[in-house]
């Protein structure tokens, strides 16, 4: 199997060559070339499998170089009971006959964010010796939240990395912030960069491309890599759980063998839903998939009209992690649906160029044959919080809840009953306050209060990440200017 760019299709890479590199020169994606197909027999062979076994089996269609051996470890490494707090890993919760919910948040930093970054430290590390790097790795990361506790946990004491994350001082939560000052692990480092989330970011750019600092790493035998959600390694373990969730109702006989399901997904940067969309192509029966955006609602439109346009208000929300009008990910999406790298790198241009681009009517037909479109503000994101609980006894945070107010507008819109999988990106108790108040709560405790103030309210056990939080010891205490993050940088690698 190889891989292309999304804007060059004379660019061919082998996978480990696509994870390493994570970006193609020309600033296009790394690809695969095609979609492999499962064989016949696969998802009924499957479905007595444990998750560990569905991700082997799966990732191995993209990764002829990888062993079935190194993937088992790496699968068990992973997704093991260390790391994940029920058996199944990504469970599937039913509602009702034709709505399930897919759990993506049981993971070591309780959001979805886990199933990708447990394996691509696996991925990379074993895709650097494949391509004869002996360096090790300096993973940088900026992050606004979640993605920095999830590499941080995903990274810690793999040999032959180093992760060093930024987040803004101004721009995380406390929550946020305790998870990633107590981290623990030899090879971990964490600073927090005065002002907001941006300073932080363009501080890792510059980083990034400091050339001074760049020959300095490579005297002490390091050289940077980041883990962001673009990165090959991290698109494919997600195509897994979507195998696994169809599995499951399999095996449980909520759906018959070849039955068609939909998949309803909270979405951001695009990597979550692209995954459905690989799964559908390796020929699991999922007929549409169903985009749910909150007040950022940049994709809502372009699947409906086809521009995308970023030149809009950002509204910061109670589901943060879908903050975005840059949705890189869709970039992957557009060479599938155009076979056309010209096209794409048209698009890109202009997106860059203006923030803004149409696409052809034919690319647009072909896009609303499978993707729909919709949206919801923080209002009714906590009033799906209140109805799924007040009906169902199901707490869900606010990300899953915008998922869950697509899916009601869709299925008022089409009258389209087939089940459902509606994918949880996190868990209720990383957004206490905002779940709290969904419930009617008026006096919302703070710091790690109101964990116990949640459960309490609802006789659900905060998950043991969060709940620990409360006894560890503090381990990063350095505060930056943007200006002086390589001093830090060199400090945490001397
Ligand atoms: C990252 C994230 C999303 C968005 O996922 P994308 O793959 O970026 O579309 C949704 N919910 C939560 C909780 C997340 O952390």
């Amino acid at each position: 199997m190889q891989y292309t760019s999304t804007r060059d299709s004379s660019v061919r890479f082998t996978a480990s060559q696509a994870i390493t590199q994570g970006l193609s020169a020309d600033g296009g994606l790394l690809t695969p070339y095609y979609i492999p197909k499962l064989p016949g027999n696969a998802l009924d062979e499957l479905k007595d499998m444990p998750y560990q076994a569905r991700a082997v089996y799966v990732m191995k269609q993209f990764l002829e170089e990888f062993t079935v051996k190194e993937l088992t470890d790496f699968a068990a490494a992973a997704y093991g009971p260390e790391k994940f707090d029920t058996p199944a890993v990504a469970p599937v919760h039913t509602l009702n006959e034709s709505t399930h919910c897919l759990e993506l948040w049981h993971g070591p930093t309780c959001a979805f964010k886990d199933m990708a970054l447990q394996m691509l430290p696996h991925l990379l590390t074993a895709s650097l010796t494949k391509t004869e790097e002996f360096r090790t790795v300096c993973i940088l990361v900026a992050t606004s939240g979640d993605t920095g506790k999830g590499a941080l946990e995903g990274f810690k004491d793999v040999k032959g990395t180093r992760i060093l994350v930024f987040y803004p001082k101004d721009g995380v939560s406390a929550v946020q912030e305790l998870q990633m000052v107590t981290q623990e692990g030899d090879n971990v480092g964490v600073a927090s960069v005065i002002g907001n989330f941006d300073d932080a970011q363009t501080g890792v750019k510059r980083l990034f491309s400091d050339e001074a600092l760049r020959e300095e790493l490579d005297k002490r035998g390091f050289f940077f890599s980041s883990a962001n959600s673009i990165n090959w390694g991290r698109v494919l373990p997600q195509i897994v759980y979507y195998v696994s969730a169809y599995c499951d109702l399999l095996r449980d006989e909520k759906i018959q063998p070849g039955q068609a399901i939909n998949v309803c997904v909270p979405t951001g940067n695009f990597g979550n839903i692209l995954a459905a969309y690989y799964a559908r192509e390796m020929g699991v029966p999922i007929d549409k998939l169903i985009c749910a955006s909150n007040s950022n609602n940049v994709l809502t439109d372009f699947i409906r009209t086809g521009v995308y346009d970023r030149n809009r208000q950002f509204y910061n929300t109670e589901s943060p992690s879908m903050d975005i009008l840059i949705s890189s990910n869709l970039e992957r999406l557009l060479l599938t649906l155009t076979q056309d790298v010209d096209e794409v790198k048209g698009y890109m241009q202009q997106l860059n160029a203006t923030g803004r681009y149409q696409v052809s009517d034919k690319v647009k037909e072909k896009l609303q044959q499978r993707f729909f479109g919709y949206c919801c503000d923080d209002g009714e994101t906590e009033k799906v919080i209140g109805r799924i609980y007040a009906k169902d006894r199901y707490l869900v945070d606010p990300h899953t809840a915008v998922a869950f107010s697509a899916l009601e507008q869709y299925r008022a819109e089409t009258g389209d009953e087939t089940p459902c999988v509606v994918v949880s990106t996190a868990s209720p108790f990383k957004f206490c306050g905002s779940v709290l108040s969904a419930l009617g709560e008026k006096n919302i405790a703070s710091g790690l209060d109101v964990l116990d103030q949640l459960s309490e309210k609802t006789g659900l056990p905060a998950p043991a990440p969060l709940a620990g939080l409360r006894g560890k010891e503090i381990r990063f205490t350095t505060t930056v200017e943007k200006a002086h993050m390589v001093d830090a940088v060199l400090s945490m690698l001397e």
